[in-house]
Parts: structure tokens; C-alpha cells; sequence
């Protein structure tokens, strides 16, 4: 087993808490401890997953009115609207729209549902393989396990997703003007961005050091001593993903962690190597509260969630890139819908069998009403009014414009 020194772990889930960083190694796991093969596991979690089981609510598209005095929201120049016009209830109240409202719109990409679905699902098939092989080993069982989970169709598209996002970021990281990052800062981002290799079963010795993920809803990035970095995905998520933006939105979290402020410390020769403008980044986050002031905090060590506000960041940038490539394909209410999709599993789950993490991660409120809502590129998508100015969106740039030149329309 290899000894991991970055940070891997930090879901996109706010339900899971797993950063294994050297100050904060906290793996959560069904009942189990890690090296528990999946075999194991099928007695510990079947039965208390199908109990608490909920249904997930599809994403909601309804409108709601924006005459109150407390709106934050204002007309854009571009956008008359008759006195009677109501935007929908995203742009005023991203949370509770993605996340507490039921019915409408579908995602035509697909949906999302909860954690524990895909984990049911999974832990459904081990308890199918050993009734049916009795005497298999457990590496016998997980091999089958992930020849069923890890199909050609479904790694293919896992592929095809990452392959979008890598090339998203590169793109991006070019496309910034010098006073953001100097060539030095671009090569450095550029090299670890494709130094990331994405490490998905067949054959199932693949993930021989933590066998319990062919059953987990998990996908995270890590670094280990030798240097080499991967991004891996349970086997639940790789079984229940559907929306595409989903895809995109929680892969680009977690390759956004390969050039997050904090995994950027400390590498040698230099004590620090993250790019300067990232510390206009850090101030306008702590500003805005999407990293919390909280007791203790030591930046990028204990308390501190720069790291995975810095990954929401990130994510939301390059799915908004892929919303708006999807965006003359679909009728704006499937776009809206695919929108909420992809931060849909950020809610808070009743049906969670993990803790809240509240210490590294922004609370699902900050991450979906702040960091993805607040977003101009996002409510460009979903046709929502630009906010009072007061609230700039944080950017790289110290001007912070409201809305930053699209870095897919700049040349390479
Ligand atoms: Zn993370």
C-alpha cells in the first residue's frame, strides 16, 4: 500500500469527508475500516442502506417572484422584462431550488440521484457474486465486481469526460493574460493538470489498496510519495452518474485540486509555488465567506477550506464552459435543469451515512448559493439577471470584473 502525501479525498460531496491529508486523515467508511475487502461489506451496509433509503427529488425549474424589497437581484441592460415577468427560482434561491424543491424539468443528460443508491446498487451485486460463488476469495469477488461495475460503456464515457475537463483547464490556464499568470505559472499549472493520470478498473488489483471503493460513491484525487498523481472513482459513482455536467462538475473538482493553492505549497525548489495571483483569489474568498473565518484556522492546515472552495471554484468555471456548448443544443429550461444537475449532489442528504464536513469543505449552502449561483458565466446560462455590483464574483484578477473575457473564444 502506498503512502499518500497530498490531499487525496476531498469529494465533491459535501457528505463525505475524506481528505487524507497529513493533518487531516479523515476516512470515513461504511462500518469498515480501509483494506475491508467488498465482500465484507455486504453484510455491514445492505440492510441499513435499503432502510434509509429516500427517493431524490428531480430538479426543479418552477419560477418565483423577485418583487421582494430583500432581492438581490437586479435587471440586466440586455433584458427588459414586462412588469409581470418572473425568473425562476434559481436565480433567486439556487439552493432551494436545486435542493429542497420537487418535480419539473429533466436533465437531458441524465439525472442524479442520492449517495446511497449507487452504493445499494453496488453492494447488490457483491451479495449476487458471493451467493452465487460461495468459494471465491475476496479477490476473486472484487475482480468480478469490477469487470460488471467498470463496463467498456460506462469507463468510456468517464474518459471522455475527463478528457473534456483536463483540456478545459489547460485551455483556461493559457487563456489568462500575464498579469495573472506568467509563463512559469502557466507551465507549472499546465504540466500537473496533465500529469494527473485517471486510474479506473479492469483489472480490479487496480485499487488493491482500498478494495472498499469498487462500493463507494467516492472520487478523489491523490498524490503519492513517488509524485505520481491519479484521479480514481468508486464504483457506486461510476454506476449511478447519468447527468453529464454532474460528470464534468465533480471531475473538475477533483482535478482542480492537482493546482489548488494548498497542494501547490511546498513544492521544491521554491517553499511556495502557487502562481501570486492566487493570493487575490484567497482574499476574495475570505471575504465573500466562501472560506470560513474559522477559530484556528491555519491556511491550508487545520480548519481551512481553501483548498475546496478553491475546487467548487474551478468546477463551476468549466461547467459552465460545457453548460454553454450545451446551451444551443437544448430548450433553456433542460439547460437550466442540466445547470442544477451538476451541483445537485453537493445538497445535504438525509440519507447520508457520513458526517457533514464542515471543516474543510464550504457548507452545501455556500457551495451552491455562492459559489456556483453567484457565478456570472452560470446565471449567464440559465438567463438569470446579472447581481447588484456590490457582489463581484471572486476571479484571478485584482479588478475582479463581473464578467471575465471566455476563455474559449481567446486563441491558445
Ligand atoms: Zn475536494
Amino acid at each position: 500500500m502506498q503512502l499518500l502525501t497530498g490531499k487525496p479525498c476531498p469529494l465533491s460531496k459535501p457528505s463525505i469527508s475524506c481528505d487524507n491529508y497529513p493533518v487531516r486523515l479523515r476516512y470515513l467508511i461504511i462500518g469498515a475500516t480501509g483494506g475491508v475487502s467488498a465482500s465484507a461489506l455486504v453484510g455491514l451496509g445492505l440492510f441499513w442502506h435499503l432502510k434509509n433509503s429516500q427517493p431524490t427529488n428531480p430538479p426543479d425549474v418552477s419560477t418565483h417572484s423577485l418583487t421582494s424589497e430583500t432581492s438581490p437581484l437586479k435587471t440586466a441592460t440586455d433584458r427588459k422584462p414586462s412588469s409581470n415577468f418572473e425568473y425562476p427560482l434559481i436565480c433567486s434561491d439556487p439552493y432551494k431550488a436545486i435542493c429542497l424543491r420537487t418535480t419539473s424539468h429533466r436533465d437531458p443528460t441524465g439525472s442524479v440521484h442520492s449517495d446511497v443508491e449507487g452504493e445499494v446498487q453496488a453492494l447488490r451485486i457483491v451479495e449476487e457474486i458471493i451467493h452465487e460463488h460461495p468459494e471465491w476469495t475476496s479477490e476473486q469477488v472484487d475482480e468480478e465486481l469490477a469487470q460488471i461495475i467498470y463496463t467498456p460503456k460506462r469507463v468510456g464515457r468517464i474518459q471522455s469526460a475527463f478528457r473534456f475537463v483536463r483540456a478545459t483547464i489547460e485551455k483556461t490556464i493559457r487563456a489568462q493574460p500575464t498579469e495573472v499568470f506568467s509563463k512559469k505559472d502557466k507551465r507549472l499549472l499546465v504540466n500537473r493538470i496533465n500529469s494527473v493520470q485517471l486510474e479506473l478498473p479492469p483489472p480490479a488489483a487496480l485499487y488493491s489498496d482500498q478494495p472498499d471503493l469498487f462500493t463507494k460513491n467516492d472520487v478523489f484525487y491523490q498524490q503519492s510519495t513517488n509524485g505520481s498523481r491519479k484521479l480514481r472513482v468508486g464504483g457506486a459513482f461510476v454506476m449511478s452518474i447519468k447527468s453529464w455536467f454532474n460528470l464534468v462538475f465533480t471531475l473538475a473538482h477533483e482535478l482542480g485540486h492537482s493546482i489548488d493553492p494548498c497542494e501547490l505549497r511546498g513544492i521544491p525548489p521554491e517553499k511556495d509555488s502557487a502562481p501570486a495571483a492566487y493570493k487575490n483569489l484567497t482574499s476574495c474568498f475570505l471575504k465573500q465567506g466562501l472560506v470560513s473565518h474559522h477559530k484556528n484556522r491555519s491556511e491550508c492546515g487545520e480548519n481551512d477550506q481553501l483548498s475546496e472552495t478553491f475546487a467548487d471554484w474551478i468546477a463551476v468555471q468549466i461547467t459552465a464552459i460545457a453548460l454553454k456548448e450545451y446551451a444551443t443544443e437544448f430548450h433553456k429550461p433542460l439547460i437550466q435543469a442540466a445547470a442544477m444537475n451538476s451541483v445537485r449532489d453537493l445538497c445535504e442528504q438525509d440519507d447520508t451515512l457520513n458526517d457533514l464536513d464542515s471543516e474543510f469543505h464550504p457548507s452545501p449552502k455556500v457551495r451552491i448559493e455562492k459559489i456556483f449561483g453567484n457565478s456570472p458565466e452560470i446565471r449567464n446560462v440559465l438567463g438569470c439577471p446579472s447581481l447588484e455590483g456590490s457582489l463581484k464574483y471572486c476571479t484571478l484578477n485584482p479588478e475582479t470584473p463581473e464578467r471575465p473575457k471566455d476563455p474559449m473564444e481567446l486563441k491558445k
